[in-house]
């Protein structure tokens, strides 16, 4: 859903740091100023999300972090994390590319690790939100 609304356009990838805000309405989905506040022109209620995006682009490796936010929430509602990093597997050389997703609204937690060379899944979790917390990382 998140993706569908908001979509980097093709000409910041070529800058090296990027960040971007979006924002709409929480009932209908219109599109709203980051500025926005009080109640919604399109529907009337109130409520707005926003999406903060950074694209960050380190050589030829490019990262992108979407983080939503809403009041109520700590840091944010909703976290998506699409990056390369090096692996400490020297079979790696070419690193492994880590698709994160935090949802604290559904209360899950999604980590897919693949080899950027091939493509092929090195490391998948889905689990619940509370089971995740605590445990060591990677
Ligand atoms: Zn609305």
């Amino acid at each position: 859903m998140l993706e569908a609304i908001f979509r980097i356009p093709k000409r910041m990838k070529r800058k090296a740091n990027n960040t971007t805000v979006k924002c709409w309405c929480k009932h209908c989905k219109a599109e709203l100023k980051p500025s926005h506040t009080g109640p919604c022109p399109k529907c009337g209620k109130t409520g707005k999300d926003c999406a903060v995006a950074s694209h960050v682009v380190v050589g030829i490796r490019a990262s992108t972090r979407i983080r939503q936010k809403r009041a109520g929430f700590k840091k944010f509602l909703l976290e998506v994390i699409s990056r390369w990093k090096p692996s400490i597997n020297p079979k790696l050389k070419d690193g492994v590319h880590e698709d994160r997703t935090i949802d604290k609204s559904r209360r899950e937690y999604h980590q897919t690790i693949k080899d950027a060379k091939t493509g092929k899944v090195i490391h998948e979790e889905h689990e619940r939100l509370e089971n995740h917390k605590g445990k060591p990382k990677n």
